[in-house]
């Protein structure tokens, strides 16, 4: 079964609000089994409003609409789409009486205002759809065909509980034919970008059994995600392990974990389960790796603890880099770096030290150096390791780069890989 979703509002058009309600409509709706044809944006005016909803049902038959049910001049959902069916807007009494009971409820001075009336209008032969987190119902129109518009209110936290608590048991009531269910696996990777990948991946980088894969790019790496569409989740399940198995078997160590995965936890396991204990000597990260680890409950049993060295002086003093490596290769520099980490493992005397240092621009570049060049180094159980990297984005981007690229470091010197 298909639905399209129209979601309504002039603040989506502008970008003031992102359009956080289609994306949890396709989240649901995937996992119950229905597809989305097709998604549409328009803003608070009736035309549009009755346009958008038509062609949508003319194509699909099955529409949902959130946004616009509100009390106030630019709520305009109801009749533009009660025109389409040809219905009038009437009056419920019932509904006026519930309206004004929870606005007693809320203990608000005065009587409710007039203009909450609107919200009492619905178009002829609708049903209602209950809100249990708000004061705008939701409605139901269906046409002699069969066809119909389901119209949610815009705020997430209301469209979320009508959906579960009334749409979707009615969505699923009337799907006809086999169930289905809509599950992923994803897969993490690091140290390779998408493209790379999937020249690695070669037959299997459209993906592995006939399920499609996803390449989802970001700072903290590129994701795999294999999607499939089953009669059962455990058919699903089985599917997507197989899968994933068969994408493991290529990738090896460039995976690092599934699903929501943190880097920062997988290591903070390693040093654990090797009984290391980690300090961290950061430069233009300035404290974003040791907040990384932090940020993980339980990190105080292995994280000692760090120093951010951002002047060269810092660099000297507290972590012992040498003023001759920093004079003959700057403090850009794998020498710095490896400086660095071994200097920040013995003055917490850890076993394993991990450091950063680089250009996060956007000034500070050179010909030799250019904005985004970033050293990394990490001692390990006496090893030493570093790298050279180009990391691509704005400061921002470039040092949270940097340090999913230290925590990669660390995790492949304590597995070997
Ligand atoms: P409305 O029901 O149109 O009066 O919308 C009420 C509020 O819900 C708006 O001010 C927005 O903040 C929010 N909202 C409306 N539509 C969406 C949407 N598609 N995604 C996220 N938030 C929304
Ligand atoms: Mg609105």
């Amino acid at each position: 079964m298909n639905v399209e979703v129209v979601t309504i509002g002039d603040e989506l058009l502008l970008g003031f609000t992102v359009d956080t309600n289609a994306a949890h409509l396709a989240r649901e709706l995937a996992s119950a089994g229905v597809g989305i044809a097709r998604r549409t944006t328009c803003g608070d005016d009736p035309a549009k409003i009755a346009d958008a909803v038509k062609e949508a049902l003319d194509r699909t038959g099955a529409v949902i609409t959130t946004g616009g049910l509100g009390p106030t001049s630019d709520d305009l959902t109801k009749p533009s789409i009660a025109a389409i069916f040809g219905r009038a807007m009437k009056f419920d009494a019932a509904i006026w009486e519930e309206l004004k009971v929870r606005w007693a409820s809320y203990r608000w001075p005065g009587t409710i205002p007039e203009s909450n009336k609107q919200q009492a209008f619905i178009p002829e032969g609708a049903v209602i759809l209950k809100n249990g987190h708000g004061s705008a119902p939701g409605i139901w129109l269906e046409d002699d065909r069969g066809r119909w518009v389901a119209m949610l209110p815009g705020v997430p936290r209301e469209m979320r509980g009508m959906l579960a608590d009334e749409l979707l048991p009615r969505i699923l009531a009337r799907a006809t034919g086999e169930k289905t269910v809509v599950a992923s696996l994803t897969l993490r990777t690091i140290g390779i970008g998408e493209s790379a990948l999937a020249d690695l991946l070669g037959p299997l980088a459209k993906g592995p059994k006939d399920l499609p894969l996803a390449y989802l790019p970001s700072v903290e790496g590129t994701d795999l995600r294999l999607t499939t569409r089953d009669s059962s989740s455990d058919v699903a399940l089985k599917k997507l392990r197989e899968g994933a198995a068969e994408l493991r078997a290529v990738l090896g160590p460039l995976v690092y974990g599934e699903g929501k995965t943190d880097l920062a936890s997988v290591v903070l396991d390693l040093l654990r389960a090797g009984k290391m204990k980690i300090a961290v000597a950061e430069s233009c990260t300035g404290g974003m790796l040791g907040a990384r680890l932090t940020a993980i409950a339980g990190s105080s049993d292995v994280v000692l603890g760090g120093v951010i060295a951002y002047a060269n002086d810092v660099k000297e003093s507290k972590l012992g880099v040498s003023a001759a490596t920093l004079l003959a290769h700057g403090a850009v520099s794998q020498e710095t770096a490896r400086e660095m980490a071994t200097g920040v493992c013995e003055k917490f005397g850890s076993e394993v030290g991990v450091s950063i240092t680089g250009i996060a621009g956007p000034g500070g570049g050179t010909a030799e150096k250019p904005v985004g060049t970033v050293c990394i180094a990490v001692s390990a159980a006496g090893a030493l390791s570093s790298v050279r990297v180009q990391m691509i984005g704005d400061r921002d981007e470039i040092r949270r780069r940097s340090a999913q690229a230290a925590l990669n470091l660390v995790r492949r010197a304590l597995t070997a890989s």
